[in-house]
């Protein structure tokens, strides 16, 4: 008889470690401090001690603790695992060329995971025979139950593998290859049957999201994949099977899966899905055969907010009369392990909060209908509701008084463009992106003045003294608009939520964004606003610097919203608002200091669009709105530029130029300009598609730019085209930063003389 499904589970758990031991470890040994041993040692380690908090924090059923682990990507390892990717045995070495690329190969692609700020590898997908690698598997299993846990295997799904994945070069759509996709995944689980696992989990979140072929399409296809699947061949084995669809809420694949009766199945019902998606309950109920075991993702994995227990416990009891255990909408991985590791936070917001571990144990509570749980959690609900930290009545006059709908800044593109060629500026003006290299000697004087041992008079010295150095840096080089270079921030969105009321910081809240890259976001706890200027006084300094005009630079709302854990208490485009007034107070501060270019960075705009199609237009009005109510009241003369990164923006082109910026900067390089193709007549701002990739320390030479922007003319007038790299500087080095710019503009004025 197999174990039947644990009462309270978790969809996934952070891999990276409460002190980022995973992170320590690859970095070690990718710069040769540590041998192989010793890497896989530390990663063993950390997994067993992961499992062992897990079940002090309540996961102590069996097969209570999914087994996500991966070294750099639970796509990647499923890649593996199923031989869609890599020939024979595939070492560590080899593992990790294929996640950072080596002087043999490029890395493979990396995008985001769904709409989350996690990022996995695309797998490549060519035409050889699928060589499936059970063992990767087994190992992980095995090494749990000789320290005495019995996990429970995790795999993605095979549509959502291949529906994320992409085809190699010469090779049809991934999709195409299912069945034979499907055929490794029955043979894994012949061999994890064997093995005595009872229980093994399929992620399918792709059939959340309007992904490849579409949402129809997709759910007849995981109906056949899961059916087949389940129904084992002659000679094959299986384990229970608990299929998991985090990230939303399923439309077409509800039935879909239903059909296929997986064992157990889990559906995402986070607060924000059910309010996306207002019947889903009722649709679970009526679809969803009561065989199937329902794993009902009650706890939201995505957000640092505590849940609403009583209102979490209503939902529970909506699926009474079947058999339901209680788990996360999504994997922990999104959260920081622990509010145990933060001491500065507000104690007041303290009890607002939960990260992984006190989402865990929200879980077991409301598992086990833990009474005096439920009435901490109301208190906490309730004191959050009423704190004046949530809801600050002049913040929510201002935005009353907006309004509503889009709003237009005046004159339109054509009258600005006329008021703004007062600049000056030369044919295919030349810029950078913002920021300037940030060396060692930089990150100490922020550091050192961080930590009190640098004094607010010595530190504004130290960086007077770099954005001088960084403003004669850019004349010698013959720039035309010139920046600041960004020295004092570390970070583009924790710096302006360090510098606006309504955020808070934490100390420890490290999520893992892809590989060994962690990031820190800021929380946004109430009403946003600007206490005093922001950027105002190094922009200042920059430009009595210099004749040239000096860009400020400012991080757009959608941007700081994207990276940061948002509110859940109200919509994000109240936020949104809020963030958009407070930084159109500083385009005036800026105005009155002389500035008269403002950058606002939006590098975030695609990142945030919703996986639905149906949510995309809702999105996109507030979104183009918050960013047009920063420059709304610009002068005309100002000239507002928007800069864009990180995703393709084809598909989202109109509402690029709905930003209505008088100039719009797009990374571009490495897909040579292909996002040209896109603009259309609608597209009428002055743009500058970066023509140096900055992703590698290599220098472009003089032709490889001139022939970017002859090819960037067939597309844009002369008259509208900026010359400009990808994105900022600061990751890169001075020598290959000044090698690359100097090429940049010998190449401009090579083509202006041409023209
Ligand atoms: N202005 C920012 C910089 O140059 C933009 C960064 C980004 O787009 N990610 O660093
Ligand atoms: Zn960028």
């Amino acid at each position: 008889m197999m174990s039947s499904f644990p009462k309270v589970t978790i969809e996934g758990y952070p891999r990276i470690g409460a002190n980022r031991e995973l992170k320590k470890a690859l970095e070690g040994y990718w710069a040769g401090r540590i041998s192989a041993e010793d890497f896989t040692s530390a990663a063993h380690s950390l997994r067993l001690n992961n499992y062992h908090r897990l079940q002090d924090l309540g996961l102590n059923e069996d097969y209570a603790i999914p087994a996500d682990v991966a070294y750099y990507d639970q796509v990647l390892e499923t890649a593996l695992t199923v031989g869609l990717i890599g020939g024979g045995e595939v070492s560590l070495d080899e593992e990790f060329a294929l996640a950072r690329g080596n002087s043999e190969r490029a890395p493979l692609e990396m995008t985001k995971w769904f709409d989350t700020n996690y990022h996995y590898l695309v797998p490549e997908v060519g035409t050889d025979a699928l060589t499936p690698r059970p063992q990767r598997i087994l190992n992980i299993v095995e090494e749990a139950r000789e320290a005495d846990v019995v996990v429970r295997p995790y795999l993605v799904g095979p549509v959502t593998l291949l529906a994320l994945a992409k085809a190699a070069e010469g090779a049809g759509e991934p999709l195409e290859r299912l069945d034979e996709v499907v055929d490794a995944y029955a043979e894994i689980l012949t061999e994890l049957a064997r093995a005595g696992v009872d229980w093994v989990q399929l992620a399918e979140p792709a059939l959340v999201a309007d992904l490849g072929p579409g949402d129809e399409k997709l759910a007849e296809l995981a109906e056949k994949a899961h059916r087949r699947l389940l129904e084992p061949a002659a000679g094959e084995e299986r384990p229970n099977v608990l299929i998991t669809t985090p990230y939303g809420s399923l439309r077409a694949g509800l039935k879909a899966l239903a059909n296929a009766a997986p064992e157990a199945l889990h559906v995402d019902l986070a607060p924000g899905t059910l309010a996306n998606d207002e019947d889903y309950v009722a649709r679970i109920n009526e679809t969803v055969g009561k065989d199937i075991h329902l794993v009902a993702g009650l706890i939201d994995g995505r957000n640092v907010w505590a849940a609403d227990l009583a209102e979490r416990d209503q939902v529970l009891k909506s699926f009474a009369g079947r058999e339901v255990s209680v788990s996360t909408s999504v994997s922990l991985l999104h959260v920081p392990h622990t509010l145990a590791a933060e001491e500065d936070l507000p104690v007041d917001v303290v009890s607002w909060l939960a990260f992984a571990d006190e989402k865990i144990a929200e879980a077991v509570a409301l598992a086990n209908g833990d009474e005096e749980a439920v009435a901490r959690s109301q208190r906490a609900v309730r004191t959050r509701r009423e704190s004046e930290r949530t809801r600050v009545a002049a913040v929510q006059e201002r935005t009353a008084a907006l309004p509503d709908g889009q709003v237009e800044r005046k004159p339109d593109f054509a009258g600005r463009r006329e008021a703004q060629e007062a600049l000056g500026l030369p044919t295919l003006p030349t810029t950078t992106i913002g920021s300037f290299p940030q060396t060692k000697e930089i990150r100490t004087s922020r550091a050192d003045h961080r930590k009190g041992k640098l004094s607010d008079e010595q530190y504004t010295e130290a960086l007077k003294k770099e954005i001088a150095d960084v403003v004669r840096f850019q004349e010698d080089l013959g720039l035309d608009v010139l920046v600041h270079g960004e020295a004092e921030r570390n970070d583009m969105v924790q710096y302006f939520a360090e510098l606006l009321d309504g955020f808070v910081a934490t100390q420890n809240g490290w999520v893992q964004s892809y590989g060994s890259r962690c990031t820190r976001p800021p929380i946004v706890v109430g009403d946003v606003s600007r206490p005093k200027a922001m950027t105002v006084e190094w922009a200042k300094y920059a430009q009595s610097l210099s004749d040239k005009p000096v860009k400020g630079m400012l991080t757009g709302p959608v941007t700081i919203l994207a990276w940061s854990f948002v509110r859940d208490d109200v919509p994000l485009a109240v936020s949104a608002d809020q963030i958009a007034l407070a930084l159109a107070d500083e385009v005036r501060d800026l105005e009155e200091a002389g500035i008269s270019v403002i950058q606002i960075d939006e590098p975030a705009l695609r990142e945030l669009l919703p996986l639905r199609e149906d949510d995309r237009p809702a999105y996109l009005d507030w979104s183009i709105r918050s960013f047009r109510l920063v420059a709304l009241d610009a002068k005309p003369t100002t000239q507002i530029h928007t800069h864009l990164c990180y995703s393709e923006f084809g598909q989202i082109i109109d509402a690029v130029a709905a930003l209505d910026a008088d100039v719009t900067s797009i990374e571009a390089a490495r897909s040579k300009m292909e996002l040209l193709v896109d603009l259309n007549d609608n597209f009428h701002s002055q743009i500058g598609p970066g023509i140096w990739d900055i992703h590698s320390p290599r220098v472009p030479s003089v032709d490889e730019l001139e022939e970017l922007i002859t090819a960037a003319l067939k597309h844009v007038p002369a008259e509208r085209l900026w010359v400009n790299p990808d994105c900022g500087l600061k990751t890169r080095g001075y020598e290959e930063t000044e090698a690359s710019l100097k090429n940049l503009v010998e190449a401009r004025n090579r083509v202006v003389e041409k023209l």
